[in-house]
């Protein structure tokens, strides 16, 4: 996918394609480099990247790395590419520099490595004013640093201001190209390509499709209909209003040796299908009970209470619910809650005890 953008802003990349199953190769012409699809750098030292000389190579490669681990992660795609013949590896890269605010340019001409591991001295590192942008001067800076022979200096400074470009109009919070490869015909190609967009600015962005791997289906799930959810390995499904008080209430629970189900925040709006579809979440974990904790103000007591009374209802929910509710109506909203025989308090602590309680024994 970073290539497929450096790609669109004149970046050169390798000629390649992505295979799914080992039927999806294609016949060997000419020598290959097969590499691991996964949200991870350093797959060439795990062993995520093969050389493929013949078909034969190239078969078994994919067999091999299709299904396997590297660090925890499933490769379920690897990209076959053209090998390239690396003459040298430089580095590149435009990352957010938080503390000044600005983006920041930096290189090297060890590349291929960690930059992390390069010394200080060996790493050109520039602001850039995001008002003005990137101007050329700044190319120019970099490859006296890198002291790059005139023909790839040239190629060096297009490369630079198209990744700035890539930068800025994506939305990026660091771009990066290690290795940035020079060849031995004396071309530059971005042989790797790491881009890590501003998840907040997603909505401007609706043609990436990121499927986080890290994610379990239920939270892809949550996630598209807009919640803040987390699984986790107990068996009390959790409903709270605002991160902090989630945190709270995970916490309390941990503490009276209740185990917490899930992380869920309601968010702050204030509306009964919020409460039913959040409860529709929770349900699909299978938990043994259910706590809601609520520190009403936008998101209002009664309303709460009237979205868990159509949640059981709608939903057929038998598995036992203690609520706590306190705040903008709560009196109201507990009203509606005794009403329907669920338990409601109003502070914190008997909630969890409770609901700890419940779940614990069998
Ligand atoms: P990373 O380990 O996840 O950063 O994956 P990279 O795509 O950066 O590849 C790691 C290393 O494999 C590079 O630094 C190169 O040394 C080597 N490599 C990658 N692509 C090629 C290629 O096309 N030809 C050759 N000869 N080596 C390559
Ligand atoms: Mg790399």
């Amino acid at each position: 996918m970073g290539k497929e953008i450096f790609r669109k802003y004149g970046i050169p990349v390798p000629d390649g394609y992505v295979v799914e199953s080992a039927s999806g190769v294609k016949k060997f012409d000419k020598p290959v480099v097969i590499k691991s699809q996964i949200l991870l750098g350093g797959r060439g030292k795990s062993g995520g990247i093969k050389f493929a000389k013949s078909q034969a190579d190239l078969d078994s490669g994919v067999k091999e790395l299709l299904g396997s681990k590297i660090r925890n992660l499933t490769v379920s795609k690897v990209l076959v590419e053209e090998m390239l013949d690396i003459k040298k590896e430089i580095y590149v890269s435009i990352a957010l520099n938080r503390a000044e605010r600005v983006p920041m340019v930096i290189a090297s001409s060890s590349g291929g490595v960690e930059i992390e591991s390069v010394p200080e001295d060996k790493i050109f590192k520039t602001l850039v004013d995001p008002l003005i942008g990137y101007s050329d001067y700044i190319g120019r800076e970099a490859t006296n640093f890198l002291k790059l022979e005139p023909a790839i200096a040239a190629q060096f400074r297009s490369i630079l201001s198209n990744l700035y470009r890539v930068f800025e109009k994506e939305d990026c919070e660091l771009v990066e190209i290690n290795p940035l490869v020079i060849t031995g015909s004396g071309k530059l190609i971005a042989a790797d390509a790491k881009v890590v967009m501003d998840s907040d600015s997603m909505f401007r962005h609706k043609e990436i499709n990121i499927v986080d791997t890290e994610k379990t289906p239920l939270e892809l799930e949550a996630q598209g209909k807009g919640y803040s959810f987390v699984e986790l390995d107990g068996n009390i499904g959790v409903i709270a209003n605002g991160a902090g008080l989630t945190m709270a209430t995970l916490d309390a629970l941990t503490l009276h040796k209740g185990k917490p189900r899930n992380f869920l925040d309601l968010g702050g709006t204030d509306n009964v299908d919020t409460v039913v579809n959040a409860f529709e979440l929770v349900m699909k974990a299978d938990p043994k009970a259910i706590l809601v904790n609520i520190f009403g103000g936008v998101t209002k007591c009664d309303t709460v209470a009237n979205g868990i009374v159509a949640a059981k209802d709608r939903l057929k929910i038998s598995k036992p619910i203690v609520v706590r509710l306190s705040g903008v109506h709560e009196d109201e909203g507990r009203a509606i809650l005794k009403n329907d025989g669920i338990e409601a308090f109003s502070t914190m602590l008997p909630a969890i005890e409770r609901v700890a309680q419940i779940a614990g024994g069998n």
